[in-house]
């Protein structure tokens, strides 16, 4: 091989990988920058109607990355079900609710597996990997890494029902930001000048109160489903922040406050 022959070939390669990383950066602005079509925000308004109450220019920016997430995301119907376009775009849109306005993103996900009602698992919860909801019909599991499972029957009433305080699909996202850390321990990567002292006090605090109500057989504003550990209350932490704002920054103002600036989102101001 000639010494010329030799310098090419590694600054060919070279060149072919900037050319995919840069073609791949012009696709992801590309897809942030396109809006859904008309017939896709009607389907998305009647599905998740939470959508409505958003600020229109974050509304905008929904629809960016739920392209995004279309765009990365395999759909695989389970038990025969076909996955229609409405299942996409109402999972995209709970989902994406979590990261509309921060610059995390589901990095590692590629699949989401969609069942058509609860279903059965037969995997443990002691492996380490599965981040649980594990009764004996399940409604959604987020592994880490991927994949996030659903049930559409309940996917779908969570979306439309913004204000009950329960969205599985919302829970289970919660998971995924939570593990993007590297652990899915209820302290996700936070935010650029979030102090983690503040962090820690406002979740531990909450979480505390949560169980010592629950123990005296009070109601919660939070499932109780969040006293399970960490990881569970920091997923309905985030649910009950979109489904009834007001009452979490009335009740937890010091939680509502971090949820708040970790996902640099304020939805008690919604309309
Ligand atoms: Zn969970």
């Amino acid at each position: 091989m000639t010494p010329w022959i030799a310098l090419a070939i590694p600054l060919l390669i070279v060149a072919f990988l900037l050319y995919r990383r840069y073609a791949r950066l012009r696709k992801r602005r590309a897809l942030l920058a396109t809006p859904l079509s008309p017939e896709q925000r009607a389907v998305v308004e009647r599905l998740v109607p939470l959508v409505r109450r958003m600020p229109e220019p974050l509304r905008l920016t929904l629809e960016g990355k739920m392209n995004l997430f279309l765009d990365q995301i395999t759909f695989r119907g389970q038990n025969d079900l076909e996955v229609s376009d409405e299942m996409r775009l109402s999972i995209a849109a709970q989902a994406c609710l979590l990261i509309v306005n921060s610059p995390a993103w589901y990095n590692t996900l590629r699949n989401v597996l969609i069942y058509p009602s609860a279903f059965l698992t037969h995997r443990g919860t002691h492996d380490g990997h599965l981040v649980h909801d594990n009764n004996h019909a399940t409604l959604g599991e987020s592994w880490a890494r991927g994949p996030v499972i659903l049930s559409w029957d309940h996917a779908l009433h969570g979306g439309l029902d913004a204000e009950d305080g329960h969205n599985v699909v919302i829970h289970e996202f919660a998971h995924q930001l939570d593990g993007l850390s590297g652990h899915t321990d209820g302290i996700p990567i936070l935010r650029k000048g979030q102090a983690y002292a503040g962090w820690e006090t406002a979740m531990l605090d909450a979480y505390h109160d949560h169980v010592d109500r629950l123990e005296r057989g009070e109601y919660t504003l939070i499932d109780p489903y969040g006293a399970t550990n960490h990881e569970e209350f920091f997923a309905e932490a985030i649910v009950t922040f979109f489904e009834r704002p007001q009452a979490l920054r009335r009740e937890e103002p010091a939680l509502y406050a971090q949820l708040a600036e970790l996902l640099a989102l304020d939805p008690a101001t919604w309309a």
